[in-house]
Order: C-alpha cells, then structure tokens, then sequence
C-alpha cells in the first residue's frame, strides 16, 4: 500500500501562544469515525506524526448533543481504539498535558479551547443543534468547574465550517434559534431580514453558526478579543470535506487539540 501523506494545517493563533498543538487534516484522510473502514489506519498515521499512541488519543461519540465529558489519561484510546464508555458527547475538556482531543466535522463548527492560566483546554464538536443547545458555552462551564478557569482567560478558535453565505437552511431553524436568542442577536444569525423570510413560503435563509457560537461565548464572559477563526469555509476548500459539497460521501475532516 502506498504511504498516504498525513496533513496537517496547524491553527496558528493557538500554536503561537506556546505550548499546543492544534490543527485540522486534509480531504485526502476522510475517514476517522470509530468502526470505520480505514478510520485506525488514519488515526496511526496521525499518532506517529505527532509522536504518541493510541492511548494518548481521545475522540468524541458525535451525535449533535450538547454533552462535554471530562477527560484523562484512563480515558485514552476511547473512540479510537473501542467505543465510548458513556454513550455520546460532542465536546471534551482535560487539563493532562500529551493526551490529544479530537472531534470530526464536515461544515459544522470545531471549536478550539485553551486557557493559558490554568493549563486547560476543550475541543468541541458544534453544529446548528449543538449550538443552539449551548455546547460551547457548556464546555466553558466545564473548564471553569474542573480546572478553575476564568471565562476572560480562555481563548476560543473557530475552526474551518461551513460559511453563512453556502449556508442555506429552512425557515424552520428561525423559529429554532429563537428559542435561545432574542430577536436582535437572530439578525446577525440570519443573514436575511427575518420578518420578510418567514412571511414567504418555502423561503431560505443563510445561518451563521460562528456567529451565534460568538454571541454564547461572549454571554459565557470570554473576551471579544480571545474569540478567533481560522477564516476557512469548507465547502469553498477543496482540500477539506464538505457534506454540502460532497454529499452523499460520508467525509469528515479531523480537529484536534493537545498540550505538549
Ligand atoms: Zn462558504
């Protein structure tokens, strides 16, 4: 078999600040959910790029919930090498140097976590359910309960999604978001003046996950400045997978995130 280049696009507002490693992969490794095809074959690859094992790995149970699950070492290996333990979760946090956190995604939101204070960070999986559902501010909680965190310490990096300009979802999901935003946050969620899409049948709207991502993250106390993006949209990258573009291909791009 020929050797499959591993590669890696580092996040770079994250690595500048030290002591992380956090990056996502390419098109060309599109498999890495647990169970199947290939996905420990990547997942091999990846481990002896970085220079760790199996057990210094842990990935997430993906289902669109809300769930953060702290992590350690014990946990290594999990949805990597066998299933999860504790059913599904979309975001983990650990304060253990060496053990990486990896979620995948195609056009939903990976969000990078680093607290440089108390040497703690969080990777989470963030699609328009779990955003709704607050899975991001939950992991900041979560830093906070078990590490000590101060939401003004954490940095935040959205990594490459889907863009509110490719985004094009139902009226239906106005009515969704309403539920948790006020009206005013919905018009820089929606790209459209809402009064007018909701009135016309069949209509359309763009959603801007990051933005709502945002607006929780601030609510949660982070600061605007320690709130970043890589800036890439998937489905306009060809070199990243995209369920909008590539649909019905199963493709996932990897995010992970791990203290040296
Ligand atoms: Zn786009």
């Amino acid at each position: 078999m020929m050797d499959r280049e591993m590669v890696l696009y580092g996040v770079k507002a994250l690595e500048e600040m030290g002591n992380i490693a956090a990056f996502y992969t390419a098109r060309n490794t599109p498999v890495w959910k647990y169970g199947r095809d290939g996905a420990l074959e990547n997942c091999s690859l990846l481990l002896s790029k970085l220079g760790i094992s199996a057990g210094d790995m842990v990935m997430a149970e993906q289902e669109h919930t809300n769930k953060v699950r702290t992590v350690s070492r014990k946990d290594g290996g999990d949805m990597v090498l066998r299933g999860s333990p504790v059913g599904a979760y979309d975001g983990m946090v650990t304060d253990e140097k060496g053990l990486l956190l990896a979620t995948v995604e195609a056009d939903c939101v990976p969000v990078y976590l680093y607290d440089p204070l108390r040497q703690a960070i969080g990777m989470v999986h963030s699609g328009w359910r779990g955003t709704v559902e607050q899975i991001a501010p939950n992991a900041v909680s979560r830093m906070a309960a078990e590490y000590g965190s101060r939401p003004e310490d954490i940095v935040a990096v959205f990594g490459p999604c889907i863009c509110a300009e490719c985004y094009e979802v139902g009226t239906e999901l106005i009515d969704i978001f309403s539920a948790q935003y006020s009206k005013e946050e919905l018009n820089s969620i929606f790209l459209e003046d809402l009064s007018f899409a909701r009135q016309e049948k069949g209509a359309k709207v763009h959603l801007d996950i990051r933005s709502a991502i945002r607006i929780s993250l601030l609510q949660s106390g982070l600061t605007e400045d320690n709130i970043k993006d890589v800036g890439r949209c998937t489905k306009e990258s060809p070199e990243l997978c995209s369920w909008r573009r590539d649909q019905p291909l199963r493709q996932s791009m990897l995010t992970g995130i791990m203290m040296l």
